[in-house]
């Protein structure tokens, strides 16, 4: 529901810009079948809401030189907003190298370490589309961040890391917990609210949640052809006052604030 309507606020925004469409490059190296079928679902969703894809294949044998210098021709086109270098890259590329090459203007992914730098200041340009996701649903229900207990299980780059520094710019009480934080269950049941993003399918449990805390799954686990997330719903669902599911939860705004990202990208381009 969130996400028909911010994507109805974009198709809007969109159709009264009387220049070019906003346009979203996305880099794919290879042709991993997993995806590749990301990459068409993205395309689509672009369209949908009038932004103008533009496909970038290049071949699995490409070398560290000409992706980089992929990048710098796109960083260049004015007529590109958005840039997205579509993981996993073959492993003879170095990530690292490659992604900080992406100015970090087009950087709708936030994965630039200016664009990470700004948002760890307290000032972001662009926030990654998984912590921005969870950001907007606890908007969009209303919960007032401000002096709430709030234990995020995951420390990565992508999710973990950028989450905490936003909920700590909405006055959280922010503990960050990871693979050693020793009596895990008892630090986060002292949380009003609890963030899972570990990976580890349903390790979440009654254990680890106080009654009435609102608790978001981030996680997903493809187990025997299903999706699961980082909480078992089922334990987790009876004491919770409020359960992001999964699929259908977090995951199924990330592509819409995607292209939110794309927008902003494309107005500061403007
Ligand atoms: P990473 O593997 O990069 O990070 C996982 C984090 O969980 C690490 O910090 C790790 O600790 C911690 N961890 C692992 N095992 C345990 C454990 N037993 N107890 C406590 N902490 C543990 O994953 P991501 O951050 O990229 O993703 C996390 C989850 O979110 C995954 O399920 C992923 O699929 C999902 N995801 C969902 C998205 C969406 O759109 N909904 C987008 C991106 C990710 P340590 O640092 O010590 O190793």
């Amino acid at each position: 529901m969130i996400s028909k309507k911010v994507r109805e606020e974009i198709a809007q925004k969109i159709s009264q810009n009387k220049t070019r469409p906003p346009t979203l490059a996305t880099i794919m190296v290879g042709e991993d079948p997993d995806s590749l079928v990301y990459f068409k679902s993205q395309q689509k969703a672009c369209t949908q809401v009038g932004i103008l894809p533009k496909p970038v294949q290049l071949s699995e044998t490409s070398t560290q030189k000409e992706v980089i210098h992929m990048v710098h021709m796109l960083n260049h086109d004015p007529e590109v907003d958005g840039i997205i270098m579509q993981m996993p890259l073959p492993k003879h590329l170095q990530k690292e190298e490659i992604i900080q090459e992406i100015s970090w203007k087009k950087d709708v992914d936030c994965m630039t370490s200016i664009n990470m730098g700004f948002l760890f200041m307290g000032n972001p340009y662009m926030v990654p589309n998984t912590p921005l996701s969870v950001m907007t649903m606890l908007a969009e229900y209303n919960i007032d961040l401000t002096g709430k207990e709030v234990v995020v299980i995951g420390r990565s780059n992508v999710v973990g890391k950028p989450l905490s520094m936003l909920l700590l710019g909405e006055n959280a009480t922010v503990t960050i917990c990871h693979s050693k934080t020793k009596n895990l269950p008892s630090v986060s049941k002292k949380a009003d609210i609890v963030v899972a993003a570990i990976g580890r399918a349903e390790m979440i449990d009654e254990t680890f949640i106080k009654e009435g805390a609102i608790v978001i799954d981030v996680g997903i686990n493809y187990e025997n052809g299903k999706i699961k997330g980082d909480v078992n719903q089922e334990k987790v669902m009876n004491i919770a006052s409020y359960l992001t599911p999964v699929p259908g939860g977090i995951g199924s705004l990330t592509t819409t604030l995607l292209l939110q990202n794309t927008i902003k990208a494309f107005e500061n381009n403007h």
